[in-house]
């Protein structure tokens, strides 16, 4: 028999998995040894109340074997004389749209202006030295995008929740631990992501597709309306029967030259504001309703927040709880944060983006620059943070109730972020539309969670690459570019996802989508 049980431990029960046979079996009323395996297939953390519970779902089998779990299983075809399609960027939603591409029949052809992630780890640790910014290889340029380098969180506030499941089977069958199946918030880890991303690569190549590395597009070939392929920096041409644009949100120079080579762009909303740093152990506390944390069975604390101020959502984003904030710039003069965890989140260090929405009607001074204008914005905001943080990617850093009160901190808290940070008074040069928002959204933070407003944490400027503010435009049925025919604008630089899933998850929908174009053809 197989059967599946629901059942709620405490947290030191659910950390030690001697404890679910003999649990599952007197909630079976049978013996022990009757049961031949067990699965796990959710697990959450109620931690509402003091008492913190955990709820399990298992798949138990008695007296007879658990069977194999066939979705676990990719087999990929040999694809290498199959029909050729160009894929731009080898983040999440390139990886993903190559991979079914395979699964479909065609042989993909990878374009990635970074380098492999072995020789892009290199690239951090030289940035790290040296404080200067490779523009092509750093933390979200290069092999798997900006996810490798992350704390891997694989959730996503997505309403199009698709093909979720299948995106956490294929990164399990490349290397990711059992965990993301079954977890309600599951994380990879950056010390696991860059295993994971190599294995996506070898599946890639084993199975005839190409991948080639420090190959940067910089325009696209096209005949009448219809796209053909695509130039490189060093002068080589790649064909193919379509384009999937995968370039992130960070490649301005993509949208630069879509809008010089009239392929339309448009403007769309996005989010900008800072990244902010507690101790872990106050996370904890406040998270688990415990002064004494989260003692020795449960994992570093995590929070979400969100909050409407005068019209805009001002709102936590990508939390790394026992994490490090690091250097997310992509080019020189820009100061940009963003945050990583390892899988164990084990820093004392709780880190969260804290991000306000912009619409396009709040850049009236930008309008000059047509769809460009929420990215114009975005650099010179960045380029300001540079300078206040002195010019070296220190970051400008405020104590929290002192940014909330408008006051300079007279010293700074310990933090994770490498470079350093210097006390910046960030309520003045913020502009007055996210600096307001981030105060007032802070207080509301602190009136939903006592403690959460603090001068112990510490906030860095800037937060800047949450989202795309351009979108490139596609068809709702065909995912193709509204003008140019064969082009699948994908993932999160067109503005269609945002995190790693739901990029990878564009990723599949546009080989999918190339598949019925093709078909039809
Ligand atoms: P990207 O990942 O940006 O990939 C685009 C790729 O295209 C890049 O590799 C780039 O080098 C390449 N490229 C750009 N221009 C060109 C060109 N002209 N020619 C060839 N190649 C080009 N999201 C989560 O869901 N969970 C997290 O925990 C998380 N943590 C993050 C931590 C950090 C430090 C950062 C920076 C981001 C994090 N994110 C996280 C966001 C997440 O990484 C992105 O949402 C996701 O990677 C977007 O996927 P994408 O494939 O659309 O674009």
């Amino acid at each position: 028999m197989i059967t599946e049980i629901d059942i709620v431990l405490n947290p030191k029960q659910a950390s030690d998995e001697s404890f679910y046979k003999p649990i599952l079996a007197q909630k079976l009323k049978i013996k022990v040894g009757r049961i031949n395996g067990i699965q796990i297939l959710r697990k959450s953390i109620d931690a509402r109340r003091r008492y913190i519970k955990i709820n399990m779902k298992f798949r138990v089998a008695v007296d007879e074997k658990l069977p194999v779990a066939k979705e676990l299983i990719f087999d990929y075809p040999n694809v290498q004389d199959k029909k050729k399609v160009i894929v731009v960027g080898a983040g999440p939603a390139g990886l993903f749209a190559a991979l079914r591409l395979v699964e479909l029949g065609y042989c993909p052809i990878v374009l990635e202006r970074g380098k492999s992630v072995e020789d892009r780890k290199k690239d951090l640790g030289q940035l790290h030295r040296t404080r200067n910014v490779d523009p092509d290889s750093n933390y979200s340029f290069g092999e798997g995008g900006a996810g490798t380098f992350s704390d891997g969180k694989l959730y996503t506030r997505s309403k199009k929740r698709g093909n979720l499941k299948k995106i956490l089977n294929v990164l399990h069958f490349h290397g990711a631990q059992d965990e993301i199946l079954y977890e309600a918030h599951p994380h990879i880890g950056t010390d696991v992501l860059p295993k994971v991303i190599v294995n996506i690569r070898k599946s890639i190549i084993a199975a005839g597709g190409e991948v080639h590395f420090s190959c940067k597009v910089t325009d696209y070939l096209l005949d009448a309306n219809k796209i053909t392929g695509v130039l490189t920096q060093d002068g080589k041409t790649f064909k193919g029967e379509a384009v999937i644009l995968a370039t992130g949100h960070s490649a301005r120079d993509v949208y630069r030259k879509l809008n010089e080579s009239d392929i339309d762009i448009e403007a769309k909303s996005f989010a900008m504001g800072v990244r902010i740093e507690h101790p872990q152990e106050l996370i904890d506390q406040i998270q688990y309703h415990n002064p004494n944390g989260r003692g020795k069975y449960l994992p570093a604390a995590s929070y979400s927040f969100v909050q409407q101020i005068e019209g805009r959502g001002v709102y936590s984003f990508c939390m790394c709880p026992g994490g490090v904030i690091v250097p997310a710039a992509t080019g020189e003069n820009q100061q940009v944060v963003n945050g990583m965890s390892s899988s164990g989140r084990n820093t004392a260090f709780a880190n969260s983006g804290m991000a306000v929405e912009i619409r396009t009607e709040d850049l009236a001074e930008y309008e000059e620059f047509g769809p460009l204008a929420g990215l114009h914005f975005q650099e010179d905001l960045e380029a300001q943070s540079f300078v206040e943080g002195g010019e070296n990617l220190t970051a400008p850093a405020q104590r929290m109730k002192d940014f909330v009160e408008g006051r300079k901190s007279e010293n700074l808290p310990k933090t994770s972020y490498h470079p350093g940070v210097v006390s910046s008074e960030m309520h003045k040069w913020l502009p007055e539309h996210i600096s307001y928002r981030l105060q007032e959204g802070f207080k509301a933070f602190g009136r939903k969670s006592k403690g959460f407003l603090t001068n112990k944490a510490v906030i860095l400027g800037v937060e800047s690459r949450t989202s795309s503010p351009v979108r490139i435009p596609r068809d709702r049925e065909t995912f193709q570019h509204t003008k140019v025919e064969g082009l699948f604008p994908c993932g999160e630089g067109a503005g269609y996802a945002g995190g790693i899933v739901s990029a990878a998850m564009d990723g599949e929908q546009c080989a999918d989508a190339f598949d019925r174009y093709y078909a039809k053809e």
